[in-house]
């Protein structure tokens, strides 16, 4: 088990990847806090873990809130006693054509995409400083600008995924002193509830699959795998650094 006696903080952890990094790090010995802006559906995760003799507790959170960042925060030290992993994966993809995107629209998806990680980065941080430890896993996207994709319709999404890779660097570079790693990963395609208007299109689904070398989308489980490499002391050099993941989308 690589991860025994950590604790970990997933958000966004209800359903899709964040589940499965949940469940993941549990399986590998961490205490996970799942976190989520339904408590129920937490809760159904917790139960699973504990199924399987892991230890979990569901923390509801919606991460554009500061006192609920700070509050999900406060109770994972007073029930583990510390914090030493924080997967920043919570967010939401609105499809909206650019020219009728709202300010709004604009507002909500930077809030929860992009000032939600930064509000959870800081609040973690200011425990891991104090331990001088800590690892910090930014979830971006294929989206994230430069080599990245452009995706119509999705415009703010591509911004805030693009802010995550700008602050994963300068955070890294901020918290190295304090021994805290803080790194991202970037998915092409992945199997969730967030791709389902993608598939309701097979017409669409197919040109996107036909730009993947490997000529399928991932399984969150994939994913989880890097997340629990990154999280992990087997990773130990490796901090500033944005990983993507996407069956050779970039590549093609
Ligand atoms: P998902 O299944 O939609 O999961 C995202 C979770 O975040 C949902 O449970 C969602 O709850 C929750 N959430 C939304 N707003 C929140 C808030 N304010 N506070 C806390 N939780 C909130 O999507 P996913 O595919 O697993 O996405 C996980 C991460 O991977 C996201 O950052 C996404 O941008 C990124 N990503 C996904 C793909 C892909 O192909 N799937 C590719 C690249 C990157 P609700 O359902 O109630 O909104």
């Amino acid at each position: 088990m690589d991860l025994k006696g950590k604790v970990a903080i997933i958000t966004g952890a209800r359903r899709g990847m964040g589940r499965s990094h949940a469940l993941k790090l549990a399986k590998e010995g961490a205490k996970v806090v799942v976190s989520d802006i339904s408590q129920e559906e937490c809760q159904k995760v917790v139960e699973k873990i504990k199924k399987g003799k892991g230890k979990a507790l569901a923390i509801k959170c919606d991460v554009s809130k500061k006192e609920e960042v700070e509050e999900m925060v406060r109770k994972t030290i007073e029930k583990f006693g510390k914090v030493d992993i924080l997967v920043n994966n919570a967010g939401i993809a609105q499809f909206v054509p650019f020219l009728e995107m709202t300010e709004e629209d604009w507002d909500r998806t930077l809030d929860i995409n992009l000032k939600g990680y930064f509000l959870c980065a800081q609040a973690v941080a200011k425990e891991m400083a104090k331990q001088k430890s800590g690892v910090i896993i930014n979830i971006a996207s294929v989206a994230m600008g430069q080599q990245g994709i452009g995706f119509p319709n999705l415009v703010h999404y591509c911004a805030s995924k693009g802010g995550i890779v700008g602050m994963t660097e300068a955070l890294a570079v901020e918290l190295a002193p304090y021994n805290i790693r803080v790194n991202a990963i970037s998915p092409g395609m992945i199997e969730t509830p967030m791709i389902d208007p993608l598939k309701s299109d097979p017409k669409m689904m197919e040109a996107m699959l036909s730009k993947v070398p490997m000529h399928r989308v991932g399984k969150p489980e994939e994913v989880s795998n890097l997340v629990l490499f990154l999280a992990s002391d087997k990773s130990s050099y490796i901090t500033g650094s944005t990983i993507v993941i996407d069956g050779g989308w970039l590549a093609g």
